[in-house]
């Protein structure tokens, strides 16, 4: 099963939740860190590293002897990834998306592709937990790829947590796609209900089953709930604001090894996503 925890905004201890239930989950599990920006889960799992590989994509290079300057590789690149001055090719590998369109645009074949390193995929085990994650490299403006990459290094057997980055743009969307079923971690505040309105819209639209945790719930007021109630969003768990959980994770720790009755609350929370991802999978009227 791969588990996508996602959330409309960051803060809101989606990487608290992933870690967590990655810690309780029984039989082969996997925790891969797709926020590739800021991966940090492997501060609170503390994984061996046993490889690093680095991703990048293929990017453009001209050949100055076949080029005439035409402009046209400028023009189809929507990324404005080339720019052609006085006859001659700029290539700003950055901001280039891979695509290919402006090698096959060139009329005179002058266009190849190198690969250009965007940044690694790392791999490991933390315990049990068979443990994955992607760094950025600083500057590099394309991230799917990368997730990409990362998702391929996870098993392909037990159980995945996928510690999705925040918002709702393409990086999440990369995450989500191919997933069973996705968390979305939010919290109990006006921020929080917006955020997660945008997050519901995109998970609807992929079409993935879906439910909500929510965090530091004895905080803010009851809209969030209510929001969930109209919508028959199913509310997965709700997690209190509790100093002890909060001095663990400053600490580097997992609220399941640092608070004796947070192992109960998430392996409850295991068996919601579980029975959800059943549900919707299972035609109406069907035996579980
Ligand atoms: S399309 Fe080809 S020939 Fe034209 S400017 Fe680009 S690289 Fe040069
Ligand atoms: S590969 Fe695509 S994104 Fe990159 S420079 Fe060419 S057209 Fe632009």
């Amino acid at each position: 099963m791969n588990i996508v925890i996602a959330s409309g905004k960051g803060g809101t201890g989606k990487t608290t939740v992933a870690v967590n239930l990655a810690s309780v989950m029984e039989g082969p599990v996997a925790y891969v860190d797709c926020d590739v920006e800021e991966p940090n889960g492997h501060i609170f799992l503390k994984p061996d590293i046993t490889s690093a590989t680095d991703t990048g994509i293929p990017v453009p290079v001209v050949d100055k002897d076949k080029c005439t300057g035409c402009g046209r590789c400028a023009q189809v690149c929507r990324f404005n990834a080339l720019a052609c001055v006085n006859g001659r090719v700029l290539v700003f590998a950055e901001l280039c998306h891979g695509c290919g369109g402006c090698m096959l645009s060139c009329p005179e074949k002058a266009i190849s592709e190198a690969g250009h390193v965007i940044g690694v995929v790392e791999t490991g085990h933390a315990g049990g937990i068979a443990f994955a994650q992607g760094r950025l490299n600083v500057g590099a403006a394309m991230s799917p790829p990368l997730i990409r990459a990362v998702k391929a290094a996870a098993p392909s057997k037990g159980t995945v947590i996928y510690d999705a980055p925040p918002g709702t743009s393409c990086p999440v969307i990369t995450t989500v796609r191919d997933s069973d079923v996705v968390v979305l971690v939010t919290e109990p505040t006006p921020f929080g209900l917006h955020d997660l309105k945008l997050a519901v819209e995109t998970v609807r639209q992929i079409g993935i089953p879906f439910g909500v945790v929510i965090n530091r719930s004895d905080i803010g007021d009851d809209r969030v709930r209510r929001y969930c109630e109209e919508n028959q969003i199913p509310v997965l768990a709700e997690i209190p604001d509790d100093r002890r959980i909060a001095e663990a994770y400053s600490r580097g720790e997992t609220a399941v090894a640092a608070v004796p009755e947070a192992r109960e609350s998430f392996t409850r929370l295991d068996r919601e996503i579980r029975r959800l991802a059943l549900d919707r999978a299972l035609p109406k009227g069907a035996p579980a």
